[in-house]
């Protein structure tokens, strides 16, 4: 599962990052376009945080939308889905926002 492997390097960077401090909240951008699906995240997360510093802590999740640039008709426009078409028909796309996987914050006790 691929959002296993995902959260499991989630939480090691933030540990690593915090050695020894007891992690409350991890707050997460999953953009619509970054091909993680944020429930199995969540769903991951418990289990992937059992016996570290972020077991109990809180997840939470932003996901802004997918925004996109149309490179034939000029039109901007935010995919409906993941596979990224313009109205137009055309395939030939700029990703401007919606790609990102990233922690945005974490608290600590
Ligand atoms: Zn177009």
């Amino acid at each position: 599962m691929h959002e296993l492997a995902v959260t499991e390097s989630l939480v090691d960077a933030v540990s690593e990052r915090l050695p020894g401090q007891r992690v409350t909240c991890v707050r997460l951008e999953i953009g619509a376009l970054s091909g993680v699906v944020a429930d199995s995240v969540r769903f991951c997360f418990d289990l992937v945080t059992e016996g570290t510093s972020l077991e109990g802590a809180r997840l939470e999740i932003a996901q802004p939308p997918a925004q996109c640039h149309c490179r034939i008709c000029g039109a901007d426009f935010g995919p409906a889905g993941p596979i990224v078409i313009c109205p137009c028909g055309s395939a030939e796309v700029t990703v401007l926002a919606g790609q990102d996987l990233r922690i945005l914050s974490v608290q600590v006790a």
